[in-house]
């Protein structure tokens, strides 16, 4: 299997077939074998018996039924999931993307590419709502993360199977994909493509999203900078809140016991208290995350590093206090 494409579709009755068209004409002019899965994400407007009956009629197309509507990232690694193809390509399922530009992304990948993400130049949504948020949260985690992209929140995109199975995607994580996928250590790179109006069915999104995107930015941040050494994270403010609390402290103290100064009324002295407390609160915090981090890895035997590949004969990694299931199975690995 060579290109799978994943579409996750929630209530998109009207488009299913138009974009099952597209996708099947474009895929049939590049001559690869492919396959389309498609993610009915709880739908309730009838795209369910619609698949199920392209899919009764079309090999290559796989239908995956979500028990109810979980989101667009979970349908994405729903899809993700049960992509078999060596190039994984995602596009939305209300024919705002072109397909006729996934051959361009797959030729990226093929240049040695991870991860091409589309990048809707002329973006065709209401600008208020849509696209003066979009630009903020495009500005914001390009200055965040290491990964500098213009258009994070496009769905259009195309991966390299090995990575696209290796990313672990959460709430409404998709837009931070690229992130997710640079602190991999993935080659990204994006492209410019078309964008249509969205002309059936409705939007799932409004401007409520803004604060949650802003959320994730803070988890994705702290994912892929400190998730091995969170200490560092709140060690720093801890030290110097307890420092700054204990010279205060330290000064309060000689000043009343040596030159008779009185404590009552000097609000400081709550102030200094207040710093050492919180001092010693964030260290004790990063503490914990620590060991937190230590279960995360090692419960699950993640690694904290990423193999793009080994050269040479593999004789695989050894482990010390061996205990099974062995490593090796569950380093994750960019290429295969
Ligand atoms: N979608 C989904 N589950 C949801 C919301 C959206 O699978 O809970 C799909 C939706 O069907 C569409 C894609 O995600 O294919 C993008 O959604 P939408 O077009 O509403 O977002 P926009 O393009 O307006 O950002
Ligand atoms: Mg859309």
């Amino acid at each position: 299997m060579n290109i799978s494409v994943v579409i996750p579709a929630y209530n998109e009755a009207e488009n299913l077939r138009p974009l099952y068209d597209e996708v099947t004409a474009v895929l049939r002019r590049l001559g690869r074998s492919a396959e389309i899965i498609v993610v009915d994400d709880g739908s309730t407007d009838g795209t369910s018996a619609l698949l199920a009956d392209l899919c009764r009629r079309d090999p290559l197309l796989t239908g995956i039924r979500l028990s109810r509507n979980f989101g667009q990232t979970a349908a994405l690694a729903a899809g993700i999931a049960h992509a078999r193809g060596e190039i994984i390509v995602t596009l939305d399922g209300d024919l705002q993307n072109d397909p006729a530009d996934i051959p361009r992304l797959v030729a990226k990948i093929e240049e040695g590419y991870d991860l091409v993400n589309g990048w809707r130049v002329d973006r065709q949504d209401t600008y208020v709502t849509r696209r003066l948020p979009s630009r903020l949260a495009n500005w914001l985690i390009s200055f965040t993360t290491n990964v500098k992209l213009h258009d994070y929140g496009c769905t259009l995109k195309a991966f390299r199977g090995t990575l696209a199975h290796s990313l672990r995607l959460y709430g409404e994580m998709h837009r931070f994909i690229p992130a997710l996928a640079g602190d991999l250590g993935a080659a990204i790179t994006e492209l410019a493509v078309n964008h249509r109006p969205r002309i059936r069915g409705t939007s799932k999104y409004g401007l409520s999203r803004t604060v949650r995107v802003l959320l994730d930015l803070v988890t994705v941040k702290f994912l892929t900078s400190y998730l091995t050494r969170p200490i560092h994270v709140f060690g720093v403010p801890g030290i110097a809140a307890a420092a700054t609390g204990g010279l205060l402290t330290l000064y309060l103290g000689l000043e009343r016991l040596f030159f008779g100064v009185g404590l009552a009324d000097r609000p400081i002295l709550l102030l200094a208290i207040l710093l050492v407390l919180v001092g010693v609160q964030f260290i004790a915090l990063g503490l914990l995350g620590e060991m937190l981090a230590r279960l995360y890895h090692e419960s699950q035997s993640k690694p904290v590093y990423v193999v793009r590949e080994v050269l040479g004969v593999d004789r695989g990694p050894v482990t010390i206090w061996s205990s099974p299931p062995a490593p090796a199975a569950h380093e994750a690995t960019l290429r295969s």
